[in-house]
């Protein structure tokens, strides 16, 4: 499992970015997956944003 931390308020994002990761990839919109997951900080939602790979599903989405 990886470590995440938030960059800004070092609170621990981990279990929540394997959910989050999880959840995306499946197809949840990644502002709704951070709502359900209780992440309401701006700085802890965007060190999972950045954290996680999309750029592969974003692509998918783009074709
Ligand atoms: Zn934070």
């Amino acid at each position: 499992m990886r470590v995440v931390r938030c960059i800004t308020c070092g609170k621990l994002l981990g279990d929540k970015y394997e959910e989050f990761e999880q959840r995306v990839k499946r197809g949840q919109e990644p502002k709704r997956v951070l709502d359900e997951l209780g992440v309401k900080r701006y700085c802890c939602r965007s060190t999972i944003i950045t954290s996680v790979d999309l750029t592969e599903e974003i692509a998918k989405f783009k074709r």
